[in-house]
């Protein structure tokens, strides 16, 4: 299958992975920056040939560029959204660029007669807000955005998800919908430009950790996520879908354990000693990061992606695979010093 497809944010880590397999496999691709003074750069990191790939200038806050972007498309897939390292000043940082963004995606996709969107969620719109009664969820599962446990990260998916969903009900016509529910993308880096899910492995890997916190995350490779959106633009019967996208969930200790016993003496700085909880709470009213994870320690967030296997045929890679290869290139790019 070939055609047009339109990919947000050309410049992302995950973006940059589905680009070049969709190139790989005969799609031309039109993608969004939100400078065109990036597009070089971004080409360059991108390595695939030239004219298989057009650039537009479209920001998630503006509706500028959308409709010329997707202009000849018949996919979409809709990656772009805020992933800052930092705890935002206020929730709506983030909640309103990823949720009016997915809308101004939608309504030119809708315009332009895409007829599949593709849009990249998160596991973090399905698995917060259960308190400690679950610990394996589903594509059934929502987040409650206004649990505790919510962060503006994960609010600003859930709710981005939960907006376009009803924008597609009422409005979406004929067009088929279908989200990626990615856990916590690892992988090989294309450039030292690396996206924030990568901050862990390079916080072990140099040791700035005082040691091991109780929490965890499910881990996926980003080839992986990238293969899965591929499956999901071009097999057929996709409409309203929803897709865990996720391998095993590793607590920081079992991460910590695959880089040392992979990485041999370069991994001598990733710590071995567990961090109580007590000594995170109490870092926590300090620390903003560490006080929005406060409400992940202890808990297990397993998956259940039977769905994915058998609809879309999608296999994810073992993580000690992902976790080493971050670390690899991270070591490789001169991003840590071990
Ligand atoms: P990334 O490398 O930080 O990419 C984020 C992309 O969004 C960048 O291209 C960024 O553009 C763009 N963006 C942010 N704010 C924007 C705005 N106001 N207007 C236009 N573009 C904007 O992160 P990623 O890991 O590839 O994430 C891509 C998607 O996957 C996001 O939807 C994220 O929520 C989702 N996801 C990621 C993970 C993960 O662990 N990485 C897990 C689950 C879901 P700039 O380069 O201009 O900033």
């Amino acid at each position: 299958m070939a055609g047009t497809v339109f990919v947000s944010g050309g410049s992302g880590y995950i973006a940059g992975f589905l680009i070049r397999q969709l190139v790989a496999g005969g799609w031309m691709v039109h993608t969004s920056i939100r400078d065109l003074a990036k597009e070089s750069a971004v080409r360059a990191s991108l390595a695939v040939d030239d004219s298989k790939l057009k650039f537009f200038a479209a920001d998630l806050m503006s509706d500028a560029g959308w409709t010329e972007a997707m202009a000849g498309c018949s996919h979409v897939a809709h990656v772009a959204s805020p992933l800052p390292s930092n705890a935002p000043k206020t929730d709506d940082e983030l909640i309103v660029p990823a949720r009016d963004g997915a809308l101004r995606a939608l309504k030119a996709a809708k315009a332009a007669g895409v007829k599949r969107f593709v849009m990249t969620s998160s596991m973090a719109a399905i698995a917060y807000g259960h308190g400690r009664s679950k610990s394996v969820f589903t594509e059934a599962d929502w987040t409650d955005p206004n649990s505790p446990d919510a962060y503006a990260y994960v609010k600003s998916k859930t709710i981005a998800e939960r907006t376009a969903r009803d924008w597609v009900a009422a409005e979406g016509g004929e067009m088929e919908f279908v989200t990626v529910n990615p856990a916590l993308v690892l992988g090989p880096l294309q450039s030292g430009d690396f996206s924030t899910s990568l901050e862990a492995i390079k916080k072990l890997l140099e040791g700035s950790l005082p040691g091991l916190p109780n929490f965890g995350f499910g881990v996926v490779d980003v080839r992986d996520v990238a293969d899965m959106h591929v499956r999901c633009l071009e097999q057929p019967d996709m409409a309203n879908e929803r897709f865990i996208c996720s391998g095993p969930f590793l607590m920081m200790a079992e991460v910590a354990a695959i880089l040392r016993e992979g990485l041999g003496p370069q991994g001598r700085k990733v710590p071995t000693r567990k961090l109580p909880d007590w000594l995170m709470r109490l870092v926590g009213r300090f620390d903003p990061v560490v006080r929005q994870v406060l409400g992940e320690l202890g808990n297990v967030r397993d998956t259940d992606i039977s769905h994915a296997r058998t609809k879309l045929g999608w296999n994810p890679r073992p993580p000690e695979e992902s976790i080493l290869d971050t670390a690899r290139d991270m070591i490789r790019l001169g991003i840590v010093k071990v």
